[in-house]
């Protein structure tokens, strides 16, 4: 399940400080949707460049564009399509590629100008459609690549993709359709590509597939039940901080929980649960919908106090009674998540609960929104408040003019969840860089603090 849209990190553009050399073809990007395609966008940019492309942050240095579309929900598609119309507008040459090039009528439909379209993973149609617009033009001694490849995040984190497709069935959902089957990738070239990241300088690793514990449990040979436990572990090796996204409340995640204890990946579980009411989540065909979450989650904070838990969850689906959306409110009571992010349901072209019966109308959805991110709010402040006075390790992300640092604590996930800012004798910290600072003011979302 991708974050819902407000907490996508959107429109992301390649960090790339180099010039142009003369005659040197350039390509810029437009990366829209979830992390998942953010490593593909990473990925294709990291081939052109190996190519001798260069890279623009802007329309008008780039010969061409490629715009990286997310299809997940019809807000997502229609960004994509007024992202498509503003690359051809702006520049005039554009290629189309990912989940919503999985329904190419649509986008000529509106777009007739396009020059190709591609659906997801297909790299090497867009290094075609690429080299059919503008031809390469490589430079055996300039061309170098960069150790780590090319990263649209900042260089001292990257998003790890270790798998792809999904095997469930969610009836809100239709990435299985556009991605298909979990497909997960070998362990020695996930810990390949994490080793080269760490030697390149990266400092987090970012652990994604669309059903991280998941991992592994297609492969008919395995040695082990279940793989994403060792990956777990070896990527804990690493020395570099390991968050895990996208992991479901499976009982096997206790055995995760340890690692975390014993500081070898972060104490941190971005896991959807979605909802909380056991018909709901039945009628929306979750998988690990009969697990007792509440006794998941007490287990995993019996072995590991610290655990941060982030979830999403969606209000309004069709079908949710006062009584199972109350049940989801008393849920949060128990589970007293940290972070938390909601949506009220859509319906997407394509998905199964569009024919369910019995939709919410549009005001009760955002009455249980707002009641619901209330509650959620009120949690989390409370939680940032009893973190004033503590000692804690966080990584800077960003130190601007006037010499604030932008950090994150290890609760702290890049682009979805808060900050910790840094704003007495920060000048000389680098992006990158692990400090330990103590709080000394919460707010809602945010801590303040000063170096320790
Ligand atoms: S687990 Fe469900 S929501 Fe997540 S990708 Fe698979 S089908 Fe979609």
């Amino acid at each position: 399940m991708q974050n819902p849209p407000d907490l996508r990190p959107d429109l992301s553009r390649a960090r790339i400080q180099d010039s142009r050399r003369e005659g040197q073809p350039t390509i810029g990007m437009v990366s829209l949707g979830c992390p998942k395609a953010l490593v593909d966008s990473e990925r294709i940019l990291t081939r052109l460049r190996a190519e001798g492309y260069g890279i623009s942050a802007d329309y008008a240095g780039a010969d061409a564009v490629i715009v990286n579309t997310c299809g997940f929900l019809d807000s997502a598609k229609a960004e994509s399509l007024e992202a498509i119309g503003e690359a051809l507008a702006e520049n005039g040459k554009v290629i189309v590629t990912g989940c919503l090039g999985a329904e190419p009528d649509y986008i000529t439909g509106v777009h007739p100008k396009v020059l190709a379209v591609t659906g997801p993973h297909q790299y090497e149609e867009v290094l075609d459609a690429v080299h059919g617009a503008v031809p390469p033009a490589p430079d055996p001694f300039i061309d170098l690549l960069p150790a780590s490849g090319v990263s649209l995040t900042p260089r001292h984190y990257s998003y790890l993709k270790i798998a792809e497709g999904c095997n469930h069935k969610c009836k809100f959902c239709i990435i299985p359709d556009m991605r298909g089957r979990l497909v997960s990738r070998p362990a020695k070239a996930v810990l390949r590509e994490a080793e080269k990241l760490v030697e390149a300088g990266v400092k987090e690793l970012l652990v994604i597939s669309q059903d991280t514990s998941a991992y592994g449990t297609d492969w008919k040979d395995r040695e082990t039940k279940f793989p994403f436990l060792d990956l777990a572990k070896d990527l804990g090796s690493l020395g570099a901080w390991v968050r895990l996204h996208y992991v479901y409340p499976y009982p096997h995640v206790r055995e995760v929980v340890p690692l975390m204890a014993e500081g070898k990946i972060l104490p941190y579980l971005d896991i959807p649960f979605q909802h909380a009411h056991p018909d709901t989540l039945r009628r929306m065909a979750r998988p690990a919908a009969a697990e007792r979450t509440l006794d998941e989650i007490a287990a995993w904070r019996g072995i590991c106090p610290d655990i941060t838990l982030r979830s999403t969850f969606i209000v309004g689906y069709p079908g949710e009674t006062e009584d199972e959306f109350q049940t989801l409110l008393d849920w949060m009571d128990e589970a007293q998540l940290d972070r938390v992010g909601c949506f009220q349901y859509e319906n997407v072209a394509g998905a199964r609960s569009n024919d369910l019966p019995d939709h919410v109308p549009e005001e009760v959805k955002q009455e249980r929104w707002d009641r619901f991110m209330e509650k959620a709010q009120a949690i989390s402040e409370a939680k940032l408040a009893a973190k004033v006075g503590q000692v804690m390790d966080v990584i800077v992300d960003d130190v601007d003019e006037d010499g604030i640092a932008t950090c994150r604590t290890k609760a702290d996930a890049p682009e979805i969840d808060g900050n910790l800012f840094i704003d007495e004798d920060a000048g000389d910290l680098q992006p990158g860089q692990i400090v330990r600072v103590e709080v000394d003011e919460a707010g809602e979302y945010d801590l303040w603090g000063r170096l320790a």
